[in-house]
């Protein structure tokens, strides 16, 4: 679903993704970790064409998106996107938060809209709070919020970049759990995450990443259980 070859991206002279290459296939989950700075959030966004990739070739659901001729709303539509932030419109309800895109951009009626955005809000736990605004919601609800409405657009694969980072503890594992079910139905996943547990449990494949390349990858039995090389040791001593 998703195929990266010899990825580069520079900030003027900063280079912060030197030749990456990996692949993610349909229905699998692939977890991403490493130290704070090492590219991991602009290889996502490398993805989507959030950034725009300085070398390499990047393929999404069988379209290559670095062409230069793509349609890349089309593209980006079939993608959803789960950041840290929550990035929720204030003003709306939660169901609103869900239909707007769906009408605007799929075109959908209104009934088709709000019955697609009620049986994802219950699929996250939320059926009882369409009619809530962002703000009368916990952060782990709005975060819910806002994987249900990347749901409601049918995407071929999800995105995620430390979707639980910002959220208090005890919150987190309300948004893993719905993360966790939908590996579990067959969501193709990029999940950059610090949540080590989640990788373990959930993540088909584990890739580490240190200063803008892959350094290792492999299970999550390979990569966290028995790291290779010294500076994925290294992280791994600092977050587990
Ligand atoms: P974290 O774990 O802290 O989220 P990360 O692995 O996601 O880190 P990135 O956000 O991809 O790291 O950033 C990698 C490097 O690229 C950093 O040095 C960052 O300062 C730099 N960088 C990212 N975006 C930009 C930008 N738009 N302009 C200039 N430099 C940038
Ligand atoms: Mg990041």
């Amino acid at each position: 679903a998703i195929d990266v070859q010899g990825l580069h991206k520079s900030f003027g002279a900063l280079e912060v993704l030197r030749g990456i290459d990996f692949s993610v296939a349909r229905g699998e989950v692939v977890c991403v970790i490493g130290p704070s700075g090492s590219g991991k959030s602009t290889l996502l966004r490398c993805v989507n064409l959030l950034e725009e990739p300085s070398a390499g070739r990047v393929t999404v659901a069988g379209t290559e998106v670095t062409d230069p001729d793509v349609d890349i709303d089309r593209v980006r539509r079939r993608i959803g996107m789960v950041f840290q932030a929550f990035n929720l419109f204030p003003h709306l309800t939660a169901l609103e938060n869900l239909t707007i895109a769906q009408r605007r951009v799929l075109g959908r009626g209104r009934a088709e809209a709000e019955r697609t955005a009620r049986a994802h809000l219950e699929r996250v736990g939320l059926g009882d709070k369409a009619a809530a605004y962002p703000a009368q919601l916990s952060g782990g609800q709005q975060q819910r919020v806002a994987i249900a409405r990347a749901l409601s657009m049918d995407p071929e694969l999800m995105l995620f970049d430390e979707p639980t980072s910002a959220l208090d503890p005890e919150l987190v594992g309300d948004v893993l759990a719905v993360m966790r079910s939908l590996a579990r139905d067959g969501m193709t996943m990029l999940v950059v995450t610090h949540e080590m547990s989640f990788a373990r449990e959930v993540a088909d494949r584990v890739v580490f990443m240190d200063g803008g390349v892959i350094v290792e990858e492999g299970t999550p039995e390979q990569v966290v259980g028995a790291p290779r090389h010294e500076r994925t040791r290294a992280f791994l001593a600092r977050v587990l």
